[in-house]
């Protein structure tokens, strides 16, 4: 009788001492969460791993690549776990080499641990290592890079056994980096900055700027979406959407068309504030990369940040277009973001924007604005939606 599982490994070298075990079970929990779609499903721990088993040898491969995208997780394993009897160890042993072809070279690498198991790592490596010589005879050992390693580990009443392995994200082994308000669209690089964060276990609450009325709800729905797949992540609590368009439409007729994105942005910050001192968050997160359009040059990037009162973070500032499209695309993103619906992104926009805004400039037409009342309206109308959704 064996049952599929994965094993999930994380960094045991940052869980010293008394931090382990708030780690282990709120890694435990985010893994949960995100196999919440899969049934018959358990996670457990188990001496220094997680345990998840699962109804089928398929569902280990979708699973474990939903888990290799929680933080915290370097490494997850497939294969079964079996009782610890010889017998029982190398026929589950046989069965996961097999499942492994193509392959020419094998070997086999065994680990218990506990020590009230008769045979010690070198006895079941040599064990199981001969009896499958015995049955894959055109095959050879290798002790230097073999094609397959066939993992045997023996953890209290059972043996787990295992060649597939496949590289996780890794990550900070912590429980909470505190709280961040991270300013989501449905583009292709907030979500991945969105992303980048939850890697450091901060706790994201996502802020989204609709262009309705003027535009349809599309990316509000699109937002959605990228927060379900951003789910395996586990750090994305909330989702608030602010219906933006009126107030773009107000700031058109009243401001220079070249300083119109930098005033849209500035108001897109000054809600964050709210929002953040409301969720009581110590940062703002965007998905800005240096030079890549005309509202992320530095001078424009200081006139923005004015308005800011916690730290801006910015984890793309100096990534390339083509490596953050790379991390949507393994992130799950990618999808929804090459969809591209109007935002409030896309309205009112000037033909030749400013490029080298001044705050001397921009400053005293800011002040002319019923900026508080605006942000007061637009919290006071502020949609909140609790993550994940169901
Ligand atoms: P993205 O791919 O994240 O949409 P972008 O390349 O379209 O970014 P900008 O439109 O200049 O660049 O936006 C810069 C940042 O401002 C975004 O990464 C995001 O953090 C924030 N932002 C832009 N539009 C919105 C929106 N509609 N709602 C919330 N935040 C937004
Ligand atoms: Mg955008």
């Amino acid at each position: 009788m064996s049952t599929p599982i994965c094993l999930v490994h994380y960094h045991e070298l940052g869980l010293k001492g008394r931090n382990r075990g708030t780690f282990e079970r709120q890694l435990k929990r985010n893994v949960e969460d995100a196999l919440d779609t899969f049934a018959d499903t358990t996670v457990a721990r188990i001496s220094g791993r997680l345990l998840v088993t699962l109804p089928s040898r398929q569902a280990t491969r979708d699973a474990a690549r939903v888990i290799s995208l929680v933080p915290g997780v370097v490494r997850v394993s497939c294969g079964v776990r079996t009782p610890r009897e010889l017998a029982d160890v190398n026929e589950a042993a046989l069965r996961v080499l097999e499942q492994s072809e193509p392959y020419s070279s094998f070997k086999v690498a065994a680990r218990r641990a506990n020590t009230n198991y008769p045979l010690d790592s070198m006895e079941l490596n040599r064990l199981v290592g001969e009896y499958l010589c015995e049955h894959a005879p055109d095959k050879s050992v290798k002790m230097k890079n073999p094609d397959v390693t066939v993992h045997v580990e023996i953890i209290e009443g059972s043996a787990y056994v295992y060649a597939y392995t496949q590289k996780a994200v890794g990550g900070l082994p912590v429980g909470s980096s505190g709280k961040v308000v991270c300013l989501l669209s449905a583009g292709f690089d907030s979500p991945v900055a969105a992303w980048r964060m939850m890697r450091r276990w901060a706790t994201v609450i996502g802020l989204h700027f609709s262009g309705r009325p003027e535009t349809t709800d599309a990316s509000e729905h699109l937002v959605r979406d990228i927060a379900q797949a951003l789910r395996p992540a586990a750090g994305l609590k909330k989702l608030c959407i602010v219906a933006f368009g009126s107030y773009q439409r107000d700031i058109a007729t009243r401001v220079p068309a070249d300083l119109r994105v930098l005033f849209y942005r500035r108001l897109m910050f000054a809600v964050a504030n709210a929002v953040a001192r409301r969720e009581g968050a110590k940062a703002l997160v965007t998905g800005e990369s240096l030079g890549q359009v005309a509202s992320q040059t530095l001078d424009n990037i200081q006139v923005v940040d004015a308005v800011a009162q916690f730290p801006v973070l910015r984890p793309l500032i100096g990534s390339d277009k083509q490596e953050i499209i790379a991390e949507s695309q393994r992130l799950g993103t990618y999808a929804t973001s090459a969809l591209n619906a109007d935002d409030c992104c896309t309205l009112f926009l000037p033909r030749n924007p400013e490029t080298h805004a001044r705050l001397a400039v921009v400053e005293p037409i800011w002040e002319s604005l019923p900026i508080d009342n605006w942000v007061d309206e637009i919290l006071a109308k502020l949609e909140t939606i609790k993550l994940p959704e169901h």
